[in-house]
């Protein structure tokens, strides 16, 4: 079992490309570690490199770090007055910050910019496998009076947010070892996320004076997320519930908080109850692929007009509720019909493969079978270098990708697609090597 975990936590750290970078929960994907419990370094972390950061950002360059790093006290107590503002008293902001110094080490993971990614269904192996489908079972069993008291009170499916504490922490085993306060006061004074790192520095010193958190299980990932869910600080206040009734929002230690206030932050985001994510759908190959977009929404009925089936033609239980299409992974792998409950998973983690890896293992806790449909796992993914080239390349013709930065997001795939639809290809939108070959070409 313990074994599982780390080689799980390796995998996903192995993996932690386009998909954890973009997260903005950071979840254990960016730090593999299992938690120790411990506050302070880990023996075994490696300390900063000294190097400047990949992003090319003047805050990043190692002589801005170190510069930073050696005004950081005075740039703790210049947050005293937005502390102040914020209800924090002096003893607090004394106590919590007394002592405190820069973990550099989180230079090098904000820029870390891996060559090589996984694709999609290597993400979603290892966060929906029979593992974490029996683990997420026994803990629906186990907690079965706060996840029934939970979803009355918010109406938020429980295998929805089992599924969450499945994919955000392998259920809590892996969380990241770093004290949120030490993280968020790092990133609040060095580096390129200072302004929006403030907020999540002063919201740490309110959950401490409040003592919702004991302040030793207030540890995380390395961007301040922490507790089974991988709440950060300003969503923890923004959505954390004291369901138990003990005075104290505790997400760490109090299952019924974890349960409540992880669903009262899916219903804030627009979570419509008593409805699903999505589908798995089969899409017919001479298809308009113009139309898989998140800006283009119709009926299901619409959808299933236009040729589109769930596997094993099962009907849509609700048809006229809108959609979007998603093909992930382009013509040769599954496509997806997504309802509006799936953008509030992705408000949960803006990352694509982790969306859907939590849509689908709440499918599968709930007694659903796998995708009906392969992945194309012998497309050879392209690495960082390769991404970059082929943003240039697309923007050398005349293609809107923003600004080339080797992460392919919407921008891209749409840039992808009018390629491909003026070239006689089909457009699927999917950055593989063929259509790297073809921007070469000429
Ligand atoms: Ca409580």
């Amino acid at each position: 079992m313990r074994k599982s975990i780390c080689l799980a936590a390796i995998l996903i750290a192995a993996a932690s490309g386009v998909a954890a970078a973009q997260s903005s929960r950071n979840s254990p994907a960016t730090t593999g570690t299992v938690p120790t419990g411990r506050l302070g370094m880990q023996a075994s972390e490696p300390s900063w490199s000294g190097r400047s950061g990949a992003s090319g950002d003047p805050r990043m360059s190692a002589a801005a770090i170190r510069a930073a790093a050696a005004n950081f006290h005075r740039c703790i107590d210049a947050l005293w007055p937005p502390a102040a503002r914020r209800h924090i008293s002096r003893a607090t902001f004394g106590r919590y910050t007394r002592g405190l110094t820069p973990d550099l080490r989180i230079m090098d993971l904000l820029d870390n910019q891996p060559e090589f990614t996984k694709p999609i269904w290597d993400y979603l192996d290892v966060l929906v496998n029979e593992e974490r489908i029996e683990n997420g079972r026994a803990l629906l069993q186990k907690y079965r009076a706060a996840f029934d008291a939970a979803e009355r009170t918010y109406g938020v499916d429980r295998h929805i947010i089992a599924a969450i504490w499945g994919v955000e922490s392998d259920y809590g085993t892996q969380g990241g070892d770093r004290p949120v306060l030490r993280s968020t006061a790092t990133l609040a004074c060095v580096g390129r996320r200072q302004k929006y790192f403030r907020d999540e520095f002063i919201a740490t010193l309110q959950i401490l004076q409040h003592r919702d958190v004991r302040p030793e299980k207030l540890i995380g990932s390395w961007a301040g997320a922490f507790g089974p869910t991988q709440f950060m600080p300003t969503a923890f206040l923004r959505y954390a519930v004291d369901f138990d009734r003990d005075g104290r929002r505790d997400v760490v230690d109090s299952v019924p908080d974890l349960i409540a206030s992880t669903a009262n932050n899916l219903r804030k985001d627009g979570w419509v109850s008593g409805k699903t994510w999505g589908y798995e759908v089969v899409v017919p190959a001479n298809f308009n692929f113009m139309l898989a977009s998140h800006h283009r929404t119709m009926p299901l009925r619409e959808w299933q007009r236009l040729g589109l089936m769930r596997p094993h033609g099962k009907p849509f239980p609700r048809p006229g509720d809108e959609a979007y299409l998603l093909v992930p992974a382009g013509v040769q792998g599954p496509g997806f019909l997504m309802l509006h409950n799936f953008r509030a998973i992705m408000r949960y983690n803006p990352a694509e493969a982790y969306a859907l890896a939590i849509g689908h293992l709440a499918d599968r806790l709930a007694g659903g079978g796998p995708f009906a449909q392969a992945w194309p796992r012998y497309e050879q993914v392209l690495s960082r270098s390769e991404r970059l080239e082929l943003q240039q390349r697309l923007a050398r013709r005349g293609y809107d990708v923003g600004e080339p930065d080797g992460r392919l997001g919407a921008k891209t795939r749409a840039a992808i697609r009018q390629f491909q639809a003026r070239n006689g290809k089909v457009p699927d939108g999917f950055a593989s090597m063929v259509v790297l070959k073809q921007l070469r070409a000429r």
